[in-house]
């Protein structure tokens, strides 16, 4: 039998099911895959106590025939996410030592349908950065070897600063290893730009933005509340499509969470595409952008063509300055967010003159470099003599980046096709030194998707000429995360599940 973290988050579902396998025998797999994996610094804090009482009372459940869901399926939690009693830091030095006394509405969901909390996961600093490099925890190793590394290489590079090393993407790399290097059957993500789909194209794995609203983002780390939403990352479409039904719904608790239901996203996988329309966005072929990418992207066209929907030429014009109304938005919504971090409530304190004094070197040590960058901006952007000039006019172009979509899905369009990523992953350390800017181009193909709320899939569709993955995006009307599970599974089954790389770590 193969070995038990190597299953599919839904074969692992149907052999519990089945009694073929026990929760806790799957949990104990994980635990260990866990622990030999520390090197790729994917979980920054491991729970396996709790996970094997959560393991035991999933097979209580599963002995007395009232299992949930994801009964006794072992998951990874972003550390953007309270959870209750444990680690929760959003990987910052700010929130030293928090543990909060509530849990997130969207782990809450996964733990009553029956899944299991393995720990928490690394991740950019408050979610900010697109490599994981922005970790207080430092960097995540992406499990995939940079071209012609030996594994012996890599494991000395891995137990030393990473330099070299390929980054998962951000700011969701540590759900995005973990889930490659088969420590966890899926995990929880969030994406405020195109941290859910940019890590999972760079990991070979597939990540789902739903539309925002799908999830409640209670008890998330706030970055930028109005471009926030929670997803999985998972190994196949079918997986995230269960991850979400668990994650989504309504909660009181989240005022711009939506009160309706929650399809099962699992009966979308394997619907025809006969008659649907995809769109391509002319305005996606940008400048620079290599030559392996728009390949990948005409093979795409070639699928969703094959499964029988028809192809149409879309324009989004205003797609061109999505990137810098982004790095508005976000950094004004952050500033706001984040001037809770104060010293008084949670986490860090340095001790000062007065109050003032403790207030800034507090802040001064607790924060890292990009985010006291994104703090800067954003205050600099909200204010008095530039609000007009910067966030005025970037909340103008975001309603014209929304028309352009809805301009599109008026004319009949059922879901966008567009590459995830303009290259694949690149090494540990590569764009850390040089301009922010190249850093924040990663995120050309993902931010227009936040800025519009809708909902948009990374999916793998082959792997680039040095054998990296490389995703394709598809996105979709709001509240149709259908189409894109169904278009998702598409590429899936014409491209063939990527094979994830042999265990080198261990
Ligand atoms: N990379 C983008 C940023 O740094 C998006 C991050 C995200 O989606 N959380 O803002």
């Amino acid at each position: 039998m193969t070995e038990l973290n190597e299953l599919t988050l839904a074969q692992a579902r149907d052999a519990i099911h089945a009694k073929k396998i026990s929760a806790t025998e799957l949990t104990q797999a994980h635990i260990e895959a866990v622990e030999r994996a520390r090197s790729l610094g994917a979980f920054i804090a491991e729970t396996p106590e709790q996970a094997l009482d959560m393991a035991k009372a999933s097979d209580a459940r599963i002995a007395s025939g009232q299992a949930g869901p994801l009964e006794g399926l072992p998951l990874g939690v972003k550390d953007l996410y309270a959870t209750k009693g444990a680690h929760t830091q959003a990987c910052s030095h700010i929130l030293d030592g928090f543990k909060p006394v509530y849990e997130s509405t969207v782990t809450a969901n996964l733990w009553r349908d029956g899944a299991v909390m393995l720990g928490k996961l690394n991740m950019d600093e408050f979610a900010m950065g697109s490599s994981n490099e922005t970790s207080y925890y430092g960097p995540v190793a992406s499990p995939w070897l940079p071209p012609d590394w030996s594994a012996d290489q890599a494991r000395a590079a891995a137990s030393g600063d990473k330099k070299g090393l390929l980054v998962p993407g951000g700011s969701s790399g540590g759900s995005a290893a973990a889930v490659a290097a088969r420590l966890c059957l899926g995990a929880t993500a969030s994406d405020t730009g195109g941290s859910i789909r940019q890590p999972a194209a760079f990991t070979g794995t597939v990540g789902i933005k739903p539309t925002y609203g799908r999830c409640s983002r209670f008890g998330m780390v706030a970055f930028a509340s109005s471009l926030d939403q929670a997803g999985p990352i998972a190994r196949t479409v079918r997986d995230c499509a269960i991850l979400l039904r668990s994650m989504a719904g309504h909660d009181a608790k989240d005022t711009t969470c939506v009160d309706m239901p929650v399809p099962d996203y699992e009966k979308s996988i394997g619907v025809s595409l006969k008659g649907r329309r995809i769109g391509i966005p002319k305005e996606y072929r940008v400048n620079g952008m290599s030559d392996e990418i728009d390949a990948l992207w005409l093979k795409g066209i070639d699928f969703m063509r094959d499964a029988g929907a028809e192809i149409v030429d879309i324009s989004l014009p205003h797609t061109k300055y999505a990137l810098p109304a982004y790095y508005i938005v976000a950094p004004a919504e952050a500033s706001s967010n984040l001037a809770r971090y104060d010293g008084v409530r949670y986490g860090l304190r340095v001790e000062g003159r007065d109050i003032a004094d403790m207030y800034e070197r507090t802040r001064e040590k607790g924060f890292g470099a990009e985010v006291r960058r994104r703090i800067l901006i954003g205050a600099y952007v909200l204010s008095a003599g530039y609000y007009d000039a910067y966030y005025v006019r970037a909340q103008k172009i975001r309603t014209l980046i929304r028309r352009d979509f809805e301009t599109a899905f008026d004319a009949g369009v059922d879901a966008i096709l567009t590459p995830a990523t303009p290259s694949p992953a690149f090494g540990i350390g590569e764009k850390t030194n040089a301009d922010p800017v190249e850093m924040y181009l990663n995120d050309i193909f993902t931010v227009t998707v936040n800025m519009a709320g809708l909902p948009g899939i990374a999916v793998p569709a082959g792997l680039s000429r040095d054998g990296l993955p490389l995703g394709l995006q598809l996105i979709g009307r709001p509240f149709d995360e259908e189409t894109l599970f169904a278009a998702g599974q598409v590429i899936e089954d014409a491209a063939g599940r990527v094979q994830l790389p042999t265990r080198w770590w261990e």
